[in-house]
């Protein structure tokens, strides 16, 4: 196969520049302008098109086991095919909880059977995500995981945080804080602001998020371990981790695109469908997301990706569980918010896109070259598309951006030297 003419972008070998790519058996063999097309050698026009690295979404809910009505492992990786991302990094709140050995093994063949991409596993901190007792952390560890998580709940036992810390350090392990301060949240379904006291909803005050971040922060610099802020979003928690990284310590933080992209007045139009944790802010908050993006506070953008079915979204915003799916939408919305816009150059989207997070979990990061097994994502910056949740794949429709208007989409996706996606 021969991708021809294409502007292949390739921050970790500083290369961006037009070329074309031969891919042989599933493997890259030439990488150069002007190459000619063998005798029925499929030729795949990319002129003006983008070849860039498979991205990495380290925060997506694949929901199985347990939860199979709402996605399961083979059509959340689908779906993250079709949006160009080649690998994922599970969050353990399934059913059951991802918190033993066998439960990590029972996942790996389930990801070996199904996956359409590479699937890397997180196990939960404590036990059911209850805060009362440790998983078996180091059990896990030795199985494969390779963060750890009780994303979905904060644990609020400094204890428990401290032990957790000192079991993943000497493997210099991840722990990924969903910061949330369950002391008092207290029932708050959105964003507490002019939004929410216009709609009569209760808020979820920055406070709720800060003061977890600052606890961690605090935490992990007694231990020595590293600490990943998920999905960060108020002004205050992007300033103590930059704070902390300006002291040296290894505090990194990764955002979304709903946090970005969107204020809490979506909840005007989108209702539920806006509802996720955190919530959606204020734009004070969401230009701190993207200022933080900028100046490489926070060095990953992830998803969140966490389908629901219309029904349980629907009703009572009190009873709708939160998120928002859309692993499959994350290139579009971030080309759009930042390198349509002339904000960031699209090499740094691939940094934040596919190189950061996997140099984060240590992971091979996948580079267009000679001898590399395809891992790979044509994009075409040059389409404008109407985002519909009917056409997702991700068997989540529960997105606020219905009708919205974006840049760009993918054309092909290559994994482990297969086309995972072809429009
Ligand atoms: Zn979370």
């Amino acid at each position: 196969m021969l991708i021809k003419n294409a502007t292949v972008v390739d921050p970790s070998q500083a290369l961006h520049q037009k070329c074309d790519i031969r891919i042989v058996e599933g493997a890259i063999v030439e990488v150069a302008p002007m190459l000619s097309a063998a005798a029925d050698e499929r030729i795949i026009e990319a002129a003006g098109n983008y070849v860039l690295p498979g991205l990495f979404d380290m925060h997506v809910h694949l929901r199985e086991p347990g939860q199979e009505h709402k996605e399961d492992i083979a059509s959340g990786t689908a779906a993250a095919a079709r949006g160009g991302v080649t690998g994922v990094l599970a969050m353990p709140n399934t059913t059951p909880t991802v918190e033993s050995r066998a439960i990590v093994e029972d996942v790996q063949r389930r990801i070996a059977e199904k996956a359409k991409v590479q699937v890397e596993l997180t196990g939960s901190i404590t036990k059911g995500l209850r805060g009362e007792e440790l998983s078996d952390i180091a059990e896990m560890i030795d199985a494969g995981i390779i963060a750890i998580t009780d994303d979905g709940r904060t644990t609020m036992s400094e204890d428990f945080m401290i032990q957790a810390y000192q079991i993943i350090e000497p493997h210099d392990l991840v722990l990924i804080s969903h910061s949330e301060d369950h002391d008092i949240v207290d029932g708050g379904a959105v964003h507490a602001g002019k939004v929410s006291a216009d709609l009569g909803i209760k808020g979820i005050p920055p406070e709720v998020e800060c003061n977890i971040v600052k606890r961690d922060i605090a935490l992990a610099e007694q231990t020595g371990a590293k600490l990943h802020i998920a999905h960060i979003s108020t002004k205050q928690s992007i300033a103590a981790v930059r704070d902390a990284q300006k002291r040296g310590l290894p505090i990194t933080a990764e955002a979304c695109p709903h946090h970005f992209c969107l204020t809490d007045e979506i909840l005007y139009t989108a209702g539920n469908l806006a509802k996720v944790n955190p919530p959606i802010r204020s734009e004070e908050h969401r230009a701190a997301v993207e200022a933080g993006l900028l100046d490489g506070t926070i060095s990953c953008i992830v998803t969140d990706h966490a389908p629901h079915t219309l029904e349980e979204k629907a009703g009572d915003i009190y009873k709708a569980p939160f998120g928002i799916s859309g692993v499959e939408l994350s290139l579009s919305l971030s080309y759009t918010h930042f390198v349509k816009s002339g904000k960031l150059t699209i090499d740094r989207l691939v940094e934040l896109m596919a190189i950061q997070p996997r140099q984060l979990l240590n992971l091979k990061v996948p580079q267009i070259k000679v001898g590399e097994s395809a891992n790979l994502v044509i994009f075409n910056p040059n389409v404008e598309r109407v985002i519909r949740a009917a056409d997702m794949v991700s068997r989540g429709k529960n997105i606020p951006y219905e009708g919205m208007t974006v840049s760009g989409d993918v054309k092909m996706t290559f994994y482990d030297g297969a086309v995972v996606y072809e429009e």
